[in-house]
């Protein structure tokens, strides 16, 4: 409901005008909830709904400058005086009366007002403005809580973070049928082999091994079931590692790893990632790649390829290996040292899995 009072409120006269006047039981909180006096001299009121409210206005006399009022129902708390700037001199919460709110608006002398122009607008249920004054120099704004709270303006609030959200991608992953698919992840390295080291000493298996534990969390929540070659910091064989998804009903093998280029140049970066046969593997390790390059802008795309690796070329089902950044590059080793990477990484890699798993079942 929009309420607009669009009397012409006040009387040039030294007492006041006033609109609408709702009782409330003497002893309830006061409906003011939050004001501000804007930097173009507009007073917006935020009360509680379908609050009625008298507004007055009188000339400034001996004792003070022209002063501007409201009331309203509802017994205020705290009686405060707040300094205003500019033209206006002070702001005053007060309790006229037992069971009144009174918010004061006081004027230095040399103001020139015209309040036979003011119009007290009901903007919303709760919602209140009026014009008052227009600043001369800057006016520093003056006010208590959140005049803009209302309920559609939190509801635009959250789908707005809801559409953020939905930009970063980080919400949707696609959907596959649950408890139908197995997926061996193997993060590589491990123990007294700590694959490639890069600036900093940024080692490469702390890094994979935390991205496929995010992967693997990611996975796992879409109802897919989750093998890790490794969970620690532990010597594995390349053996193993084959044998952990041969003796399974593995659908799918992705080994995870970071790259180190030779002589440790820092101008190198990329993602790559490699399969060894057939159009699944190929398919799989395109889906990935192009989920992990959309999260690492700027960095080369170095293609999906095939490679001669133990792992991908000994397992019985498709099978890729993913080399995640450069250690040793300084655009991707800034990136894969902060865990919000890691975990963009994680949730790339799991998007290209679960995309791959949805086309091909
Ligand atoms: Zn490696």
């Amino acid at each position: 409901m929009i309420k607009f009072l669009d009397n012409r409120l006040f009387r040039y006269l030294s007492v006041f005008l006033f609109l609408n006047s709702s009782i409330l039981p003497v002893k309830s909180s006061s409906a003011l909830a939050a004001w501000a006096i804007n930097t173009n001299g507009v007073l917006e009121l935020r009360t509680k709904s379908n609050t009625n409210l008298k507004a007055y206005f009188q000339k400034a006399n001996q004792i003070s400058g022209d002063r501007f009022w409201v009331d309203f129902p509802g017994e205020l708390k705290n009686p405060r005086t707040i300094k205003g700037n500019g033209q206006i001199k002070e702001i005053r919460l007060g309790k006229p009366v037992k069971g009144k709110t009174r918010l004061v608006i006081e004027f230095k002398e040399e103001t020139y007002l015209n309040p036979l122009t003011w119009q007290l607008v009901g903007l919303d249920q709760n919602r209140w403005r009026i014009k008052l004054f227009n600043p001369k120099n800057s006016f520093k704004k003056i006010g208590e809580g959140l005049v803009n709270k209302t309920r559609g303006k939190i509801k635009a609030n959250k789908d707005l973070i809801q559409k953020k959200k939905n930009n970063y991608g980080f919400l949707k992953l696609p959907e596959v049928k649950r408890n139908k698919f197995e997926v061996v992840i193997d993060p590589g390295h491990g123990g007294p082999d700590p694959g490639a080291i890069g600036i900093g000493g940024i080692r490469e298996t702390d890094v994979v091994l935390e991205v496929s534990k995010i992967v693997k969390k990611f996975l796992s929540e879409k109802g897919v079931k989750v093998r890790l070659t490794r969970t620690n910091e532990v010597d594995l064989d390349l053996p193993p590692r084959v044998s952990i998804a041969n003796n399974t009903d593995a659908d799918i093998f992705v080994s995870i790893h970071a790259n180190a280029s030779r002589g440790k140049r820092r101008d190198i970066n990329g993602l790559e990632t490699f399969y060894y046969r057939g159009w699944r593997g190929r398919l799989l390790a395109k889906r990935i790649q192009k989920q992990i390059l959309r999260v690492s802008p700027g960095s080369p795309d170095r293609g999906v390829k095939q490679g001669r690796f133990y792992v991908i070329k000994n397992t019985r089902m498709p099978a890729v290996l993913v080399e995640i950044g450069f250690l040793t590059g300084r655009l991707d080793a800034r990136r894969l040292e902060k865990i919000t990477h890691r975990k963009r990484l994680a949730y790339a890699i799991a998007k290209g899995i679960l995309e791959y798993l949805d086309k091909v079942g």
